[in-house]
């Protein structure tokens, strides 16, 4: 568990001036990882660490051979198109670069004409996914989210009965992530208007987002060796801001007897940055289950997770459609919430994913599933928002909405704030809906 160090002191600020600018939410402080390469070129892709409004070329750093020791060694990991090799280092490597990164960013750096030659305009540049992902998890962690949609189905009996015991998950699909994704809507097979009728086949009517954080895998472990509680934070690399998005009814008709499939499987958008765990030090919080809930099995239980294993970010949805856009219209605010609110922690997921001996790789992704809170307003979804399609929104410009339609456009945004401390951004995952093919 990163504990808080001098790269985290509210007070540094950084020779380039948009770092000091909290509306960014670049500071020095934050350090986030991207891959990218510049906008419309044929250039290598390859690792940045984001600051104030512009990138780091890390790759370009490494060649001038900057620091020394664990520092770098994780350096050197940069010169790749992705940032596994870094990833699979491990954290003594990743906290030595963050410091080694801060002092070099920060006001009074001798390294500031030397670095300065190496800052691209994030503005003039395009992203990558920032890993390969291996595999992609995606668990279902906000009892408010199991709640509302399992009430939509169950009135009377909302959660299942291992809701409270098992961090519930399934595998879905890695090849299909990306950043900025505009995707055409999935067609494909929905329920029969008649029990026992012929399926109705065609483009998606209930398409949803859902707002999730993703968690990327740094150290992995071998096949058969768990992970246990006290050490999961340690092979986690840092988080990300995920729309899984679903296809509702394409999901009612196949996800039973196995789970969704191609309701889910069509695009997951991310935005490209990763916050570390350790630039989230100052935003822990306890995580703690409320009077009378059970108290989880004994290898998801640890006094370390217990003391500080939910991380205070908070969570944004916004959407604009053609019309709004056209008209010159701000983004509508559909929801706010906290990951703080999860019924389940971060270390848990890894040391539950693991417990069976199955082995996580640097790049895999886990998705926390859709991060809803306990108030109306804080849902993750348009499933809970417009219950399950019967109640519209009115966006502000007179449009309504049940699900998405073509030209819709959803950007979930992320950012750390307390009073006393520089905003942390995580980006926004940007994906719009296409007609369907
Ligand atoms: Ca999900």
């Amino acid at each position: 568990m990163s504990v808080l160090n001098e790269t985290h002191d509210p007070a540094l600020r950084s020779w380039l001036a948009s770092a000091n600018d909290d509306a960014r939410g670049f500071p020095v402080q934050n350090l986030p990882y991207c891959v990218f390469r510049p906008a419309s070129s044929q250039e290598a892709w390859r690792p940045g660490a984001g600051i104030g409004d512009r990138i780091l070329d890390l790759a370009a750093l490494a060649r001038t051979q900057p620091f020394s020791g664990e520092a770098a060694r994780a350096l050197a990991a940069c010169q790749d198109s992705g940032l596994n090799t870094l990833m699979a280092l491990g954290p003594a490597c990743w906290s030595a670069l963050r410091l080694a990164l801060s002092r070099a960013l920060r006001e009074g750096s001798p390294m500031q004409q030397a670095i300065e030659p190496l800052l691209v305009a994030q503005a003039e540049a395009e992203f990558s996914v920032p890993a390969r992902i291996g595999d992609y998890t995606d668990f279902y962690i906000s009892l408010h989210h199991a709640t509302a949609v399992g009430r939509q189905f169950r009135p009377d009996n909302p959660l299942l009965p291992n809701y409270k015991w098992v961090p519930i998950g399934y595998h879905g699909r890695a090849s299909s992530i990306g950043v900025a994704q505009q995707f055409h809507r999935p067609v494909g097979q929905t329920r029969p208007a008649q029990e026992g009728g012929t399926p109705g086949f065609g483009p998606c009517a209930r398409l949803d987002y859902e707002v999730e954080l993703g968690v990327f895998i740094g150290t992995g472990n071998p096949l058969g060796r768990r992970i246990g509680l006290e050490d999961a934070e340690a092979h986690v690399f840092g988080l990300t801001v995920l729309n899984d998005w679903s296809a509702r009814d394409l999901q009612a008709w196949e996800y039973q007897p196995l789970g969704p499939f191609l309701s889910k499987n069509f695009a997951s958008t991310i935005s490209p940055w990763i916050v570390t765990l350790e630039a989230l030090a100052p935003f822990r919080a306890p995580f703690q289950r409320a009077a009378g809930e059970p108290m989880p099995l004994p290898y998801l239980s640890g006094a370390q997770n217990s003391a500080a294993g939910a991380f205070d970010v908070r969570l944004q949805a916004t959407l604009s459609t053609a019309q709004s856009r056209g008209q010159g219209e701000a983004a509508a605010t559909l929801s706010r919430s906290n990951f703080r609110d999860a019924y389940w922690s971060v270390g848990q997921l890894v040391t539950h994913h693991t417990v069976n001996g199955c082995n996580l790789q640097p790049g895999d992704l886990l998705g926390t599933g859709t991060l809803s809170g306990p108030e109306p307003d804080q849902a993750g979804s348009l499933l809970e928002l417009t219950q399950g399609g019967k109640t519209p929104l009115t966006l502000p410009w007179g449009e309504t909405r049940t699900f998405l339609q073509d030209g819709d456009e959803v950007s979930l945004g992320a950012e750390c704030v307390k009073p006393g401390y520089p905003r942390l951004s995580f980006g926004a995952a940007v994906g719009r809906v296409l007609p369907a093919l």
